[in-house]
């Protein structure tokens, strides 16, 4: 998922919002929203779709305020529905309140059980009215305060932001798992999952909401409380493998900088005797174009993406997947006839796409195909927010590699190691979760891995 928000007295924060959450759209496509407050109340507007689906000029207009947030969802397990479309906004002891969370919490099922006793009652089946019922619950004599405590509560990945009539809060876990940053827009205060949205509506970045911190935006300013810390962080190093886009900076390093040091390494470790190397477009992209530096042989673009084909791996079945790659590649005969072939891509998951792949390579003539990913097999699920839920589709939790070149049909397949991979971030990289990649989970799963909703 991705969150925005803003406090910009005088500006037409709804459409800066649409804005901002237009750049982060790669963060989610299943639906989105915003919700504005003026002061007095606060309005709503989302729906199931992309954005501009779910935004026209009309609803824009009447959308005014001078604070908002915004959100882009991206769910895994079949809760592909309405209700569960975010900002979520509720009635409370204190008035309105509204919420945007992206990440997973991991004790939501032992707070949801304990709030159901109190006699809370739920409406969606996201972990995020959790913590909205926490909020609400929590005496305190002001937001930050119930903020600061429910923040002692839950557990796992949330980046959240928070709308309250006349004030907006940011917070980021205490590992810092999801990104979060702060930019300015004139006298305006913008907040974002990522730093290309604040590109996006000229804003200019201001850092990295820390760790375990609540940033606070109203008429007084802007005000910080670091309400937890922590020796090292757990950052999704995913974002920078894939989720995150490659204009985004994140905790000091540039997206697209990451992926091509990836790719570069990549080519060290794992050697190919090739004629081209070719991205998988468009997250292998930067690694290809690294992978190409670091190995000297030249880097063809072969596969012909058609861009208004969102991406194939967010749509629910399995089904639908592997048409979607027939949809969204088609392989240039010309670059390919008689190649031997280093195709790079950022990640193997399931291993469907990189299967449809080489086999559309080989039908265009390509002579050999040397599969390599510029991140290590991915193994275990994610609790944290991204989808590779379901241990069961993990191909690299089930196989070897040997097998799993066999299932992709390459000639050869290798992946970068994990210290190739933390070594693209020197010594900031003890701060990054890597469970995925080896089942060290920096904070621990309810029920030992059940997965409920994920964002
Ligand atoms: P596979 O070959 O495993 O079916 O798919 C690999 C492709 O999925 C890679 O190109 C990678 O960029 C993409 N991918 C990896 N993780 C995710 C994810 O969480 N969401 C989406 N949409 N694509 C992903
Ligand atoms: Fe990111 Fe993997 Fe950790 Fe999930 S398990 S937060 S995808 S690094
Ligand atoms: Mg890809």
């Amino acid at each position: 998922c991705g969150v925005f928000g803003i406090y910009g007295p005088g500006l037409d924060v709804a459409r800066l919002t649409f804005y901002g959450l237009y750049a982060l759209q790669h963060r989610g496509q299943e639906s989105a929203g915003m919700a504005v407050a003026d002061g007095w109340r606060i309005e709503l507007h989302k729906g199931m779709g992309l954005i501009p689906e779910v935004f026209n000029d009309r609803v824009i207009n009447d959308l005014r305020g001078h604070l908002a947030i915004g959100h882009v969802r991206y769910s895994t397990t079949g809760a592909s529905h309405p209700i569960n479309a975010q900002p979520l906004v509720f009635h409370y002891g204190r008035g309105q309140i509204g919420l945007a969370h992206n990440g997973n919490l991991t004790n939501t099922e032992s707070l949801r059980r304990q709030l159901a006793a109190e006699g809370a009652v739920f409406q969606t089946t996201t972990d995020s009215e959790v913590i909205v019922n926490l909020i609400a619950r929590s005496g305190g004599r002001d937001l930050e305060e119930a903020l600061a405590h429910c923040v002692r509560e839950i557990r796992g990945a949330y980046s959240l932001v928070i709308l309250a009539e006349n004030q907006l809060l940011a917070v980021r876990d205490p590992y810092g798992f999801r990104p979060l940053c702060l930019g300015e827009l004139g006298n305006a205060v913008v907040v974002a999952s990522e730093s290309c949205a604040l590109d996006t509506i000229g804003a200019r970045f201001l850092r990295d909401v820390a760790p375990g911190e609540i940033v606070v935006l109203d008429r007084n300013g802007m005000n910080s409380i670091q309400v937890a810390r922590r020796e090292h962080w757990a950052h999704c190093v995913f974002e920078y493998i894939y989720f995150a886009r490659a204009d985004s900076c994140i905790d000091g390093f540039n997206v697209n900088r990451v992926r091509r040091k990836l790719g570069e390494q990549l080519a060290r470790e794992c050697p190919a005797d090739a004629d081209i190397v070719l991205p998988v477009p468009d997250s292998g992209t930067p690694a290809a174009r690294g992978y190409a530096d670091g190995s000297g042989i030249p880097l063809e673009e072969g596969l012909m993406k058609n861009r208004y084909i969102g991406r194939t791996f967010i749509q629910p079945s399995q089904n639908q997947r592997e048409l979607g790659v027939r949809l969204k590649l088609n392989p240039i005969r010309e670059v390919l006839a008689g190649k031997r072939v280093v195709l790079v891509d950022d990640s193997l998951v399931r291993g469907t796409t990189s299967g449809k792949i080489v086999r559309l390579l080989r039908e265009a003539g390509a002579r050999e195909i040397h599969l390599r990913l510029s991140s290590p097999p991915i193994t275990h699920p994610c609790y944290y927010g991204i989808d590779t839920s379901n241990r069961k589709e993990l191909i690299a939790a089930e196989k070897e590699v040997e097998e799993i070149r066999e299932f992709t049909g390459a000639d050869t397949l290798a992946y970068l190691s994990l210290e190739g991979l933390l070594g693209a971030f020197g010594d900031y990289g003890r701060n990054f979760c890597t469970a995925c990649f080896d089942g060290r989970y920096p904070v621990p799963v309810d029920g030992g891995g059940s997965c409920a909703v994920f964002k």
